[in-house]
C-alpha cells in the first residue's frame, strides 16, 4: 500500500535528539556502558508534596473532564505565580492550561500564525520551534548567534529582520540548548523593537527560576502594560518542578489570543490531565525549598563540565547562566556535531545531542541533569575522544 502522507507532516525533519536518545537506550539495554548526557529533563523526583496531592486527588475521584483551559484553582494559583515572581497582573481568563509546555508554544503559534507570516526564531534554537512554525504554514525567520555574543540576538539583527509579514518573536531565556540569559537591559531593547514595529513576542520562560552566578530573569512582558499587550509568555511545571511526564504547561496571554487558544485546545486535546492539575496547584502553592537544593547541585555539575570541556584540545565552551545545559563549540575539531556524537557514542559510549538539531553544526549539546559522577566519567571519555581525533 503506498500511503500518502500528508505535506505538513512529511515535510518534518524527525528529532535527532530522540534518535540519539534511543541508540543509547539500546546500546545500554545491550549491556553497554553508556554515559548519557541527553536527556532535556532534570535526574531529579517530583518533590513529594506533589505527589501526594495528584494522588489524593485520584483517590478521590477527580477523574473527569475539566474546563478545557484548566481547572479555575490552577488557572488562579499561576495568575498569582504571575503576580509574585513577575509582578504582572493577570486575570485567571487570561492564562491557559495544557499538556505540557510544548503543548502551549504550538497553540500559542497555531493561533496567531498562519500563510504569509514570518516568525523570528534567533539560533540555536529549541528544536521544535521552527518545526511548530511550519506546521501552522507560516515561514520561520532564522537569527544566527553564537558564542562569540554568548547566544544573543543583537538588537540590529533583530530589527533587519522584521519586515510586515513579522507576526512573532521568539524568546527563550534561559536557553535550550545554550543556558545563556538575556540581562534585563538587553531584553528591554529587544523587547522595545517589537512594541514599536507591531511584533508579537512569544516569551519561552520554563527556565525561569534555573539560574546561576547572579543571573536574573526578567519577563519582556513586565516592562510596560504595552510590552505586556505584546507578549505570550510561555512556561510549565516540567523543568523547576521536575514534571516532565505529568503533561502539564501554562500560557499568559492577551484576552483575544487567549480565547483564540482557549477554542483551538478545545478542539483538539480538551483539558490536560485532571489530577496531574492538582498536582500543578502544589507545585505553585507548596513548599519551594527542594528548588535552593537543585540549584546548587546543577551549579555545581556545571563549574565541573565547564572547566573540563575547556581543558579538551580544540574545544571551547562559554559557562552557561541558566537551565542545565553547555554548548561547547566543537568546530576546532574538523567533525561536524552529527559525526562527532555518532563516533563519541560509539568510540566511547557517550551520548551527546549534536547541535546542528538546534540549528548550530558547530556545537554540541550536553545536559548535566546527571550525576557528578557521571559527568567526571562521561567528560573523561570525551576528552580521550578528542584527544585521539
Ligand atoms: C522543556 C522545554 C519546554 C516544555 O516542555 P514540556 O515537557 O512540554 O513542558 C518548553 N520549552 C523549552 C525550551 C524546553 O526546554
Amino acid at each position: 500500500m503506498n500511503y500518502k502522507i500528508a505535506k505538513r507532516a512529511a515535510a518534518l525533519s524527525p528529532s535527532l535528539t530522540l534518535a540519539i536518545d534511543s541508540k543509547a537506550k539500546q546500546m545500554k539495554a545491550e549491556g553497554h556502558d553508556v554515559v548519557g548526557f541527553g536527556a532535556g529533563e532534570p535526574d531529579f523526583d517530583t518533590p513529594q508534596h506533589i505527589k501526594d496531592a495528584a494522588a489524593k486527588a485520584l483517590a478521590d475521584g477527580f477523574t473527569k473532564y475539566t474546563p478545557s483551559s484548566g481547572i479555575p484553582e490552577l488557572r488562579e494559583a499561576i495568575a498569582q505565580k504571575f503576580q509574585r515572581d513577575n509582578g504582572l497582573t493577570y486575570k485567571a481568563s487570561q492564562i491557559i492550561v495544557s499538556n505540557g509546555g510544548k503543548h502551549s508554544c504550538y497553540n500559542v503559534i497555531l493561533a496567531t500564525c498562519e500563510e504569509g507570516d514570518e516568525v523570528i526564531i534567533p539560533s540555536p534554537y529549541w528544536l521544535s520551534y521552527p518545526e511548530m512554525v511550519t506546521l501552522a504554514g507560516a515561514t520561520p525567520v532564522i537569527l544566527k548567534t553564537t558564542d562569540q555574543t554568548e547566544f544573543k540576538v543583537t538588537p540590529e539583527q533583530l530589527r533587519a529582520a522584521i519586515t510586515p509579514r513579522t507576526r512573532l518573536f521568539i524568546l527563550n531565556s534561559p536557553s535550550n540548548p545554550t543556558g545563556s540569559v538575556y540581562t534585563p537591559d538587553e531584553l528591554r531593547v529587544l523587547a522595545d523593537i517589537c512594541v514599536e514595529r507591531g511584533v508579537l513576542i512569544m516569551s519561552d520562560e520554563i527556565y525561569e527560576h534555573l539560574l546561576y552566578d547572579g543571573a536574573v530573569h526578567c519577563s519582556v512582558a513586565s516592562f510596560s502594560p504595552k510590552h505586556q499587550e505584546h507578549t505570550i509568555i510561555v512556561h510549565g511545571f516540567a523543568k523547576a518542578w521536575s514534571m516532565t511526564g505529568w503533561r502539564l504547561g501554562f500560557l499568559a496571554a492577551p484576552e483575544p489570543i487567549a480565547k483564540a487558544i482557549d477554542a483551538v485546545q478545545s478542539h483538539s486535546t480538551s483539558n490536560p490531565c485532571s489530577f496531574a492539575q492538582k498536582g500543578g496547584v502544589a507545585a505553585l502553592t507548596g513548599p519551594q525549598d527542594h528548588l535552593p537544593k537543585w540549584l546548587a547541585e546543577y551549579s555545581k555539575r556545571r563549574t565541573v563540565a565547564w572547566q573540563r570541556l575547556n581543558a579538551m584540545p580544540g574545544i571551547t565552551c562559554v559557562n552557561s547562566k541558566g537551565a542545565f545545559y553547555l554548548f561547547p563549540n566543537i568546530s576546532r575539531t574538523g567533525l561536524g556535531s552529527r559525526e562527532f556524537c555518532s563516533r563519541l557514542l560509539e568510540q566511547e559510549k557517550v551520548a551527546a545531542v549534536p547541535g546542528i538539531a538546534f540549528g548550530a553544526d558547530d556545537f554540541i549539546r550536553l545536559s548535566y541533569a546527571t550525576s557528578l559522577a557521571n559527568i567526571e566519567k562521561g567528560l573523561e571519555r570525551m576528552d580521550r575522544f578528542v584527544r585521539g581525533l
